[in-house]
């Protein structure tokens, strides 16, 4: 059987490998909509839009149409050496003229991951062009999640992505994770929890020595590590002390860009704005792999003069710009501009994020938090004292079998249950989600 293929012959990511060989796969086999159906035939709504990127829905047919008529025109060709062709031009034409001001070239990748690690060498090699060698240390969070290659990996701040693959292996310092339900201290208010915040980062900055410090990297709301909008004040506060050091300050939008937020980009939602961005997943609506650097002039100076004194900038992949996978992301973000996927979340955010705090009052939920289109409920063994379970994970786990079982798709995290719905969801399609939640939820207790 297909299962017994898989638990055969497939290493998935991301998984516990000896439970697979007894469990086995979910194998999904196709999608409409905002729903998925798995091989027996069972329909699911996808509360994830598959991994926090599908916003298209598993049905556009445009984005099928935009690949076989880019495959049939020129199904390949790279952009090293000057070689170029149309949907890449197209592609970082269009991103330059929708993302933050500043903002103005896009380098492609395939992954997050990749733009990740492209973006840490595009600091180094612009700071050794710059006569600065030592500036080389990336400042992160704890809980943040930007990738798992050796550099990205080294920025995520989630220790099983770092215990037993010797990471980090670049030089990077994990900073408190602003989630205030979780580390804000005991008698601290949100307004103190953000003072504290900074005043670590100006220690740390101060300790370690602005010159051997070259960029900050966040997510505008740290998703994958739990789904943890910042405190108030948060941002503008990290802008300040990043401009005033000559730190560059890096959004990684792979989750909270094109209007995940409500607003076109995260960095819009908390008011700041980043010197290079990271951009991907739902720039194809993830039908194709691929991923965006975007960098402003002031960043790409250095970067270009570097490579005309070195005679290159020796650093690429076969797939950069590839032709399908960046006309697939035109036609997507066209889909997008039509059909106001922003002005949805916008709309959409008020009964979502109610939908969800109205959780909040279920004995094993500590917190119910999100913004724009995506939210968590955190479980807890104990309200009062915010406890964890013992064996954490075991209740997440849990909860997402009952989901599955009542049809809802979710993401646990830990025992943080993630949602992030396709951007095309209605006002119907998000009181299901919180129906099958709380069916969910109410067979968890
Ligand atoms: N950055 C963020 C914010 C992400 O959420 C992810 C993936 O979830 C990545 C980077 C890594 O992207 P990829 O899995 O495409 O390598």
């Amino acid at each position: 059987s297909l299962a017994a293929a898989d638990m055969a012959h497939t290493l998935h990511p991301n998984t516990n490998l000896r439970a697979h060989e007894e469990n086995g796969p979910l194998v999904i086999a196709r999608g409409e909509g905002i729903r998925v159906w798995d091989d027996r035939g069972k329909e699911y709504i996808e509360g994830l839009a598959g991994l926090w990127s599908v916003g298209a829905g598993f049905s556009q047919k445009r984005l099928a149409e935009a690949a076989y008529a880019q495959m049939l025109k020129l199904p390949y060709y790279h952009t090293f050496t000057s070689k170029a062709n149309e949907p890449s031009i197209r592609l970082a034409e269009t991103l330059a003229e929708i993302t933050p001001e500043p903002l103005t070239r896009a380098f492609f990748t395939s992954s997050g991951s990749e733009a990740n690690d492209t973006i840490v060498k595009m600091v180094w090699y612009r700071n050794n062009a710059l006569g600065r060698p030592a500036k080389k240390t990336f400042l992160a969070r704890n809980k943040a999640y930007h990738g798992i290659t050796v550099a990205s990996g080294s920025l995520t701040g989630l220790p099983v992505n770092h215990r037993d693959f010797d990471l980090p292996a670049i030089p990077v310092r994990h900073l408190t994770c602003p989630h205030f339900y979780r580390f804000g201290a005991a008698g601290e208010d949100e307004a103190a929890f953000t003072r504290r915040l900074l005043a670590e980062l100006e220690a740390v900055i101060a300790e370690e020595g602005a010159d051997t410090i070259a960029a900050f990297i966040g997510e505008p709301l740290m998703a994958a590590g739990g789904v943890m909008p910042p405190p108030a004040g948060y941002w503008e506060g990290v802008e300040r002390i990043c401009r005033a050091n000559d730190i560059l300050l890096v959004a990684d939008e792979v989750i909270c860009g094109f209007g995940r937020l409500g607003t076109p980009f995260g960095c819009q939602k908390y008011g700041f704005t980043p010197d290079i961005m990271t951009l991907s997943k739902q720039i194809t609506s993830s039908y194709m792999p691929l991923a965006a650097v975007m960098i402003s002039d002031h960043v790409y100076g250095p970067i270009a003069d570097n490579s005309a004194r070195v005679g290159v900038f020796g650093h690429g992949f076969t797939a950069s710009g590839h032709p399908v996978a960046t006309a697939v992301a035109l036609e997507n973000l066209a889909i997008m501009r039509e059909e106001d996927w922003t002005g949805n979340a916008a709309r959409l955010e008020a009964p979502f994020q109610a939908g969800l705090r109205a959780f909040a009052d279920h004995p094993l939920v500590g917190e119910a938090r999100g913004d724009g289109l995506i939210g968590a409920l955190e479980l807890v063994a104990d309200k009062a004292t915010k406890r964890p379970f013992e064996t954490p994970g075991a209740m997440g786990r849990l909860a997402s079998a009952i989901g599955h079982d009542e049809g809802l798709i979710f993401r646990a995290i830990g025992d943080q249950l993630a949602l992030c719905p396709p951007m095309i969801v209605t006002d119907d399609d998000v009181a299901e989600i919180m129906t099958r939640m709380g069916r969910t939820l109410e067979r968890l207790t």
